[in-house]
């Protein structure tokens, strides 16, 4: 529930705001930055820990290649350009889920800068900048509940300790909570499809900050900002940055100041709350850090990194309109995950008409879906059984009446439509007779088509075997339709 603060329409139309994000995502490598720890979810606490991750005396970071490479790629993927030489620096503050005293990130040379993502508002396309992504590692966990000794103890979880993240900032192009979530959803697309995280945000895999403040509009300097941290949905950034906003202008209108600070939200209440006085931020005393040499990321290895680029979403789409001759609509259903994209693609590939394939995605499958509440993803008719019914629908050989009773079918029983479509085979007509009846009644119905044939309009068979099918209810063998009917109508 959203409680908004009390803000007139007119007092907003005074402001433009001003949103930035900070997005931390977490790589899907098997062990840690710096070490050979496993990063795997859900393991016991403090199981996968060892002297380096745990900032011991004496241990000695080792860069992990793959980590880089996949940075490389998200990097290239958000259209950043490549530094060639970056440092790693120390962070330095203390927390207790921080065992080292300091995290290993990047400093005043990233990994990679200068990127931007578009996305479409009611103005058109536009492009917000990402002002850098770097490479850092992730600190331990705090554990404040769940256990017996909860109320006057904290657990630490160290398994997260050294996990490799990326961190995205963007430029603060931003100008509403609306677009803020349309970035972050076109980044998380886009992520996703390099395959470089599973972006999960009930494990943290990806996590986001927002800075927000106002200004006047025509107004060059930025208002004073405040940071919201640690939301894990799209949907509470979203609420919580409407707060925000709302709250600027109503401090302002009423003659007060924004005080810089980081502020939390509370999506049960609707609302943030200031949590410390950016004041009184610590200095990080960022510095190279002594124990890692410069990473290096030459031209040769950014062509090898390049050529592992898979295809990007928004181009995807574009691409599957042209080819398989779709709507925008439906390319945009159909590439919600690159593997649905793929799946899709090697099945409409495969049919004998793709935009049938689409179709029935459409018309038959995603109906179904949304009644049962599924994603397309966890869908008991594969894409390859839509490909297969679209086969069937081609050549006639199940009616369309058939072959909703058989998607019916297969989501009532959770298996797919091909084993669904073998055991029912829907009956058909192969009785000649019965056939030859329904043609000779369609002919004799339609005499002007009878015409139309014999002067050599040979497309009008089409429309006879049409009406034999929906005569016979969609049961009759097209095959046999089509034999007889050219038979009588060559007579
Ligand atoms: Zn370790």
């Amino acid at each position: 529930m959203l409680a908004t603060p009390d803000t007139t329409v007119a007092a907003r139309a005074k402001y433009e705001p001003v949103i930035g994000l900070e997005v931390h995502v977490q790589l899907l490598t098997a062990s840690k930055i710096f070490c050979s720890c496993s990063t795997r979810f859900g393991d016991p606490p403090n199981t996968n820990v060892c002297p380096v991750c745990l900032g011991l005396p004496g241990a000695l970071p080792v860069l992990n290649r793959k980590a880089v490479e996949f940075a490389v790629l998200a990097a290239m993927a958000v259209n950043c350009r490549i530094n060639e030489n970056s440092i790693f620096a120390r962070k330095n503050y203390f927390y207790p889920d921080l065992p080292k005293g300091y995290q290993i990130s990047q400093y005043d040379k990233p990994l990679a800068e200068f990127g931007w993502i578009s996305i479409v508002t009611g103005a058109g396309e536009k492009k917000i900048g990402i002002t850098r992504l770097h490479l850092e590692e992730d600190a331990g966990k705090s554990l404040h509940e769940g256990f017996a000794d909860s109320s006057e103890a904290t657990a630490i979880d160290l398994n997260r300790t050294g996990v490799p993240l990326i961190e995205i900032v963007s430029e603060p192009d931003i100008s509403s909570a609306d677009e803020a979530y349309q970035y972050l959803t076109k980044l998380r697309e886009i992520i996703l499809y390099t395959g470089v995280s599973d972006c999960n945000m009930e494990e943290g895999s990806l996590r986001c900050d927002a800075n927000v403040s106002v200004r006047l509009r025509g107004e060059k300097a930025f208002g004073t900002k405040t940071e919201i941290k640690n939301v894990n949905s799209f949907r509470f950034i979203r609420e919580a940055l409407e707060y925000e906003i709302d709250r600027h202008i109503g401090v302002l209108e009423s003659g007060g100041k924004i005080v810089q600070e980081t502020r939390l939200y509370n999506a049960n209440e609707g609302r943030t709350y200031g949590m410390r006085s950016k004041e009184q931020a610590q200095d990080y005393r960022y510095f190279p850090e002594p124990d890692l040499l410069p990473l290096i990321v030459d031209e040769r290895r950014q062509t090898e990194i390049r050529a592992m680029l898979p295809e990007l979403p928004e181009l995807r789409r574009k691409r599957m309109v042209t080819e398989y001759g779709i709507s925008d609509y439906d390319a945009q259903v159909l590439t919600i995950s690159k593997t649905l994209a793929d799946q899709f693609e090697s099945a409409a590939k495969a049919a004998k008409n793709p935009k049938r394939v689409a179709n029935l995605v459409q018309s038959e499958l995603m109906g179904r879906l949304k009644a049962r509440n599924l994603d397309i993803e966890k869908s008991p008719i594969s894409m390859q059984g839509v490909a297969l019914s679209a086969d069937l629908m081609e050549s006639g050989t199940i009616s369309s009446k058939m072959l909703k009773d058989l998607y019916d079918l297969s989501f009532e029983r959770n298996q797919d439509f091909p084993v669904v479509y073998e055991k029912e085979k829907p009956q058909q007509i192969t009785d000649s007779s019965a056939l030859e009846k329904m043609i000779d009644e369609a002919m004799a119905a339609n005499p002007k088509q009878v015409e139309q044939y014999r002067a050599g309009k040979k497309t009008v068979m089409g429309f006879f075997v049409g009406q034999v099918m929906k005569a016979s209810k969609g049961q009759a063998n097209p095959q046999l339709v089509n034999e007889l009917l050219s038979k009588k109508l060559e007579s």
